[in-house]
């Protein structure tokens, strides 16, 4: 990898070691922490040399590399010169940080590109490095996707619509939809009919007669418990048969248009190539989300990824190389990262890298 960007490595420092900045000696205090750097010759030589154990100590950093361990790397391509103290400024601005004075800073005007934190810091430590492109990221995005059908439909149908389409593709989906809201439109109706009929109006979506059942006793729980109204509260919506924050997220936000942010696999799996997010799981991305995006970019995310995910950015083969959204992606970077930290023993991961992964 030859890619220019900027880094940042979170190191654990077990013990306390002094380190010598200039004419004067500091005490490092045991603790976890974040150095900034740069590579504008190229990320991959930079990183390597940085985990490589027996290295020459040139460097600020070289001290503190030799004696802590590497519990992190993450990366965000750029051709930016400024990038770097940008990056330093914006870590000193993070709750808790722990500026070290004089460290990693001799070539700028910096204080320290080095911060201390008594706890982990953990997510995309880079987030803030890709929200400065979230702009062009949602824009070009816009005018690819187009307007969403269901959008249109009231708060009842879009739930229904929303259980259907669980592992199930959207063609089948639209079709079961119609075909189950002709003969049953409202929560009334769908209480009183049979789950044997309503299997065989939604057949073949996925796991139709456990569904049909679900959607059938969901509608008496909204006459019920609701005066037959689907309600826009979150912990409402949750208490339903067959809803998760997926699908509870959808009924808020399209239905309701209130700020939420509904997280599938393809917002799951996107905001983690993009270096938005890094998490493991679908609910660990909405609560990380919902911290770095901008508000209002909630409620039409999911509907701008799902087909970037399910025609571009596919789980298994992303097309990456026609992509339009590549120059802001930090996939190829975190890629790339992913296989020099891979040699190192017991190096984390990142979720949408897997190791052996190649560069897109
Ligand atoms: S560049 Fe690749 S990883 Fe990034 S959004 Fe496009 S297809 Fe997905």
């Amino acid at each position: 990898m030859s890619a220019p960007g900027v880094y940042l490595l979170l190191i654990r420092l077990r013990r306390g070691l002094p380190v010598t900045l200039g004419r004067r000696t500091v005490a490092l205090a045991p603790g976890w922490y974040v150095y900034c750097g740069s590579a504008l010759g190229g990320l991959a030589g930079r990183l390597a040399r940085h985990l490589r154990t027996s290295q020459v100590r040139h460097w600020h950093v070289d001290a503190l590399l030799a004696a802590g361990q590497v519990a992190d790397v993450q990366v965000c391509l750029t051709t930016d010169p400024a990038a770097e103290c940008r990056l330093a400024a914006t870590v000193a601005a993070w709750t808790g940080a722990e500026p070290v004075p004089g460290f990693g800073c001799t070539d700028c005007r910096c204080a320290t590109h080095l911060f201390r934190f008594a706890g982990r810091p953990g997510g995309a430590l880079l987030a803030p490095a890709v929200l400065a492109q979230i702009d062009n990221i949602m824009s070009a995005l816009r005018q690819y996707a187009p307007s969403p059908e269901w959008a249109r439909r009231d708060a009842f149908q879009t739930l229904v619509a929303c259980i259907l389409s669980l592992r199930t593709q959207d063609p089948v989906t639209d079709a079961a939809a119609a075909r189950l809201f002709a003969e049953f439109a409202t929560p009334a109706a769908l209480a009183a009919a049979a789950p044997a009929t309503v299997a065989r109006l939604i057949y073949p979506v996925g796991m139709y007669h456990t569904k049909a059942r679900n959607l059938v006793a969901l509608s008496r729980q909204l006459l019920e418990r609701f005066g037959g109204r689907t309600p826009a509260e979150i912990d409402d919506l949750l208490t339903l048969p067959n809803v998760g924050r997926k699908t509870a997220n959808l009924v808020r936000s399209f239905a309701y248009g209130l700020d939420a942010i509904c997280v599938d696999t393809h917002v799951h799996r996107i905001g983690n190539r993009w270096g938005l997010v890094r998490t493991a799981t679908p609910d660990d991305t909405e609560r990380e989300l919902r911290n770095v995006l901008p508000q209002r970019y909630w409620i039409e995310l999911n509907h701008l990824l799902v087909r970037h995910g399910q025609l571009v950015c596919r789980p298994a083969r992303p097309k990456c190389a026609g992509c339009f959204l590549r120059p802001w992606c930090q996939y190829a970077a975190l890629c790339a990262a992913q296989a020099v930290i891979a040699a190192i023993p017991g190096a984390p991961a990142h979720p949408a890298a897997p190791p052996g992964r190649s560069v897109p």
